[in-house]
């Protein structure tokens, strides 16, 4: 199911970028040699000369730094430079005032543009509640994080040589190239910059790592597939942080068909984990839009939903055991087929859903099911998100246990999808609403056929479907969660947006939207809204696009922080989650306190101090540490 979804990661702009602007200064040292015997913009011209070199000294350290919007800057003036070099070239204007004229005309075209530049960037730090180029600092000064610090600066090359000697050179990444696919989050939020990037291929090479970094006092920066989308997997922008990548471990290590277990080390791809299962003629239910990048290690960091969650539940659910590398490097062996163990506390579900803050998890021991014998798919149209809920009552009431998927989608969603993927014609379009339901039924094809229509006649009848259709084979089943897994990818071709992740009981949820529909619409006119989600486990992704003339980046640095106060302080008043599966990362550590029982903050601080004393595992993610914690 929905095996043709992929991400990309998101650093070919990045390069194509820096290519074109190593390029342009290629060229433009060529030219100038070649043509004036020396570079020309050095040659004694006059005060304007000196002018057109500010902007290049505003670009240039920003090389360093490793910034996409300096290098789209460096090329625009090399480029420029370059374009005039061609007209003295080729044009009899030599010393003349006609000269002088042109360079005065570009001077300040240059100066203008960087003014212009500076000023916007400056009016977005004051304004913007979370800069999208930036991954805000991990944790507020104090003390003892000054000092780690200051630890942290002194030993970082004895480090990266004491990482390439235990992984291997080319296992320790540190050209700022290589990191670059690292260092961005998949919704190019926030680029952050780290020490070096590791790729481990054990637990007992992780465990090393651990402790050579947990001796220097350096943070580390957990990362699996990087399509997190609270900004978790990516550094912050000290430049001091080791991302450690599970990429490399991915070894399906055992399958015990006859428990119906699997063992998997942390970097396995979802969808090869899902290939493994399938080739031993079993199951694992976990499905999400990115499982042709995300990695199990990651899912299970997050605590991943999806769109099987109503039957078999989220990725905690499906895990029996972990292995675990401790903050102090020490390996916890935690790898299980039971089904049963009460042993005292259950240590695998601190793990899961900690997004790498407790530790890092190296291998998991998961549940698999036998393939059930037909999964059937039903698309429907509605004309309200009331009608869907009472679908999801009767889908639940006739189909039981056998609905395992019940996903809406509102009308804009379903139009984004055709704009961004012409291909994919969603099958009613006139409906404000759509549902995607899924039965996985146990006995044949003909029975869960049956049943399937019984229930679409019923909800035809009771008048809450005004239109359906069922995927007669496995193209039209997968074409329709290509559809629905296409949202995403749709929206980030779309642009930026303020994305939400609720959870509250799915009866609440059109309450929910017409309330926050309402306010959203005197708060931020011409606002589009992307309403899609897993309706049968309660969450829905209520995201809001600017209007359609308005720049993203505008839009978000004006209204994202009074819509994320509107959709959270509705979401808290009925009793729901802000964060249903995606998690906190460092998105939304700052909005938790405000929404998190305070006893809970507190043990969750004592926890991760136990674990975690030196807060070397990815620190100001989840929750920020205080000094008096
Ligand atoms: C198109 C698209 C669709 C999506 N759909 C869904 C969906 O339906 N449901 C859903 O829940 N999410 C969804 N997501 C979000 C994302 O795919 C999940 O959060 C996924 O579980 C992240 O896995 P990853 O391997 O990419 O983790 P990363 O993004 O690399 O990391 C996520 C977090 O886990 C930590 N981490 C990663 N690996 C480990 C490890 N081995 N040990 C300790 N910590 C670790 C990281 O530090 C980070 O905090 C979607 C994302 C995209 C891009």
């Amino acid at each position: 199911m929905n095996s043709n979804s992929t991400t990309t990661k998101p650093t070919q702009e990045v390069r194509l970028t820096q290519n074109a602007a190593l390029l342009s200064l290629l060229l433009l040292i060529v030219l100038c040699v070649a043509w004036e015997g020396s570079w020309a913009p050095l040659k004694p011209g006059g005060s304007w000369l000196a002018l057109k070199a500010l902007p290049l000294l505003f670009a240039v350290p920003g090389i360093f730094k490793r910034r996409l919007y300096t290098y789209r800057w460096l090329s625009l003036v090399i480029w420029l430079y370059f374009i005039e070099g061609v007209v003295r070239a080729y044009s009899d204007v030599g010393d003349s005032a006609r000269l002088a004229g042109l360079e005065t005309a570009l001077s300040v075209l240059l100066f203008m543009a960087c003014a212009g530049h500076v000023r916007a960037r400056f009016k977005a730090s004051l304004l913007a509640p979370e800069p999208p180029h930036k991954t805000p600092s991990t944790e507020p000064a104090f003390s003892q994080e000054n000092a780690s610090k200051a630890k942290q600066f002194q030993h970082s090359q004895p480090l990266i040589e004491e990482l390439k000697t235990l992984l291997g050179p080319q296992h320790v990444l540190t050209a700022p190239l290589d990191l670059m696919a690292y260092e961005q989050d998949w919704r190019k939020r926030s680029t952050g910059r780290s020490l070096c990037v590791v790729r481990p291929a054990s637990t007992l090479e992780v465990s090393q790592v651990v402790k050579a970094c947990a001796r220097r006092g350096v943070s580390i920066v957990p990362q699996g597939g990087n399509t997190g989308l609270v900004v978790g997997s990516t550094p912050d922008e000290s430049g001091q942080q080791v991302l450690l990548s599970l990429q490399r471990m991915k070894a399906v290590r055992a399958v015990y068909a006859d428990n119906l277990s699997i063992d998997v080390e942390a970097g396995c791809v979802l969808a090869q984990l899902q290939e493994a299962a399938s080739a031993a003629g079993l199951f694992f239910p976990l499905s999400l839009g990115s499982e042709g990048s995300c990695t199990i290690g990651g899912n299970l960091s997050t605590n991943a939903g999806g769109t099987q969650v109503l039957r078999y539940g989220n990725a905690r659910d499906l895990c029996l055991g972990l292995e675990v590398v401790l903050a102090n490097g020490e390996i916890l062996q935690g790898l299980s087929g039971l089904r049963k163990d009460n042993t005292g506390y259950d240590l695998k579900n601190l793990f899961i859903g900690s997004e790498g803050t407790l530790g890092i998890i190296t291998a998991a021991s998961l549940k698999l099911f036998p393939r059930p014998q037909s999964t059937l798919n039903a698309w429907a149209a509605l004309n309200s998100l009331e009608d869907c809920v009472l679908l999801l009552g009767l889908a639940h009431e006739k189909l039981g246990a056998g609905l395992s998927g019940f996903e809406v989608m509102n009308q804009y969603a379903l139009g984004l999808v055709g704009k961004h993927f012409p291909t994919l014609k969603a099958p009613f379009q006139a409906y404000p609403w759509c549902a995607l339901m899924e039965l996985s039924d146990n006995e044949s094809h003909e029975h869960a056929h049956t049943q399937l229509l019984a229930l679409l006649e019923l909800a035809m009848e009771q008048g809450c479907v005004q239109n359906a259709t069922v995927a007669e084979n496995l193209s039209k089943a997968a074409q329709m969660w290509h559809i629905r897994e296409s949202i995403t990818l749709a929206q980030a071709q779309e642009g930026l947006n303020v994305k939400h992740d609720i959870s509250l009981s799915a009866a609440s949820i059109p309450a929910f939207v017409e309330q926050t529909d309402r306010e959203l619409t005197e708060l931020a006119p011409g606002s589009r809204l992307i309403n899609f989600g897993h309706l049968g486990d309660g969450n829905l992704h209520y995201n809001v696009q600017g209007p359609e003339d308005t720049n993203s980046a505008d839009f978000l640095r004006d209204f994202e922080s009074p819509i994320n106060d509107l959709v959270h302080r509705n979401v808290f008043a009925l009793g729901g989650s802000i964060s249903a599966e995606h998690g906190i990362g460092s998105l939304k550590v700052d909005t938790l306190p405000h929404y998190k029982d305070p006893q809970a903050l507190a043990l969750m601080r004592r926890l991760k101090n136990s674990l975690d004393p030196e807060n070397i595992l990815n620190p100001g993610r989840v929750i920020r540490m205080s000094p008096h914690a």
